[in-house]
């Protein structure tokens, strides 16, 4: 029987997360549909409450809900709970519970990326500390990590985040005047901020001269598929990559907590591949 999915936030316009679950359902033969559906701050509550009428079987949350969901919901998990953000719902029997796979998502797009099994001889730079970062530091710090450092423009948030993560992993808190001096003893390098996305294309978030060859550099944004600050750090000499792996990853998580069954990830990553090109033409 056909299964109810979804996605809710606002706006939704451009999400690629229909497309991608509805044509893994149809690619495996699967009668289920993936629906946006599109929630102001004060129609969440009921909103999800319709949802659970509806039968929904599962959801996606993005922004702006990621926070404010968390007490309507019937559980969280504890990663998603220490992120302080919930990005998938699952139903348990009657439950609606609530758990945040971006973390996890990014996370294996990066060991996947470095062809190691984890980053416990890292030390990694994490720039930014909004919703994206949270998810990104709580999920490498648990995993295990050489050393973590949270840089940010709100030097405040970076330590309230650092704060967090202390519990697994050595970890500081920086202010972005002051990294630049210390680029070079990085392993890898991540752009959670906003800063470079379409269509304020032409803005980095950081300077790439004193960051050593081979470094790898990491971007949260996929659209434009590579920033300028990657093409700068590829023409450095960096190993460079960009936000879509995460968020087919997240997707995939998703789906496996949803329904039990490893979707084909690089067939994911062709829809959506697919379809931001043709955006961009
Ligand atoms: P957010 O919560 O609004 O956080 C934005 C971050 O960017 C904050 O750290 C903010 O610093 C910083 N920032 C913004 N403009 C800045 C500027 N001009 N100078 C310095 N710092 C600036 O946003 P988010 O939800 O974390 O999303 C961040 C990015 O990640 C977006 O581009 C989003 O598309 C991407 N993302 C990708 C995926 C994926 O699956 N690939 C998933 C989630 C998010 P302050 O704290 O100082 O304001």
């Amino acid at each position: 029987m056909g299964k109810l999915f979804g996605l809710v936030g606002q706006p939704l316009g451009h999400s690629m997360s229909p497309i991608m679950h509805n044509t893994e359902f149809k690619e495996l033969g699967l009668p289920h549909h993936y629906q946006p559906f599109e929630l102001r701050e004060d129609e969440l509550e009921e909103g999800i409450k319709a949802l659970r009428l509806l039968g929904v079987e599962g959801f996606n949350v993005t922004i702006p809900h990621k926070v404010s969901i968390i007490p309507m919901l019937d559980e969280v998990e504890q990663e998603a709970m220490e992120i302080g953000a919930v990005n998938t719902v699952y139903r348990r029997g009657d439950l609606l519970i609530g758990a945040n796979t971006d973390g996890q998502g990014y996370l294996q797009s990066l060991l996947k990326l470095t062809g190691e099994d984890s980053l416990i001889n890292k030390k990694v730079l994490v720039v930014g500390a909004g919703g994206a970062a949270r998810a990104v530091a709580v999920s490498i710090s648990r995993s295990g990590v050489g050393s973590l450092t949270i840089a940010n423009r709100t030097l405040d948030k970076a330590e309230k985040l650092s704060s967090v993560c202390r519990p697994y992993a050595t970890v500081d808190a920086i202010s972005l005047e002051i990294l630049n001096s210390s680029l070079e003893s990085y392993d890898i390098v991540i752009n959670t901020t906003s800063i470079g996305m379409s269509p304020e294309i032409n803005n980095v978030p950081l300077p790439v001269q004193n960051v050593r060859e081979g470094v790898v550099m990491s971007d949260l944004i996929y659209n434009p598929l590579e920033t300028l600050w990657l093409k700068q750090g590829r023409e450095q000499g960096a190993i460079t990559s960009n936000g879509l792996s995460m968020f087919v990853e997240q997707g995939a998580l998703a789906f496996e907590k949803w329904l039990g069954i490893k979707p084909d990830r690089s067939r994911m990553k062709e829809t959506v591949l697919k379809k931001l090109g043709g955006q961009q033409c």
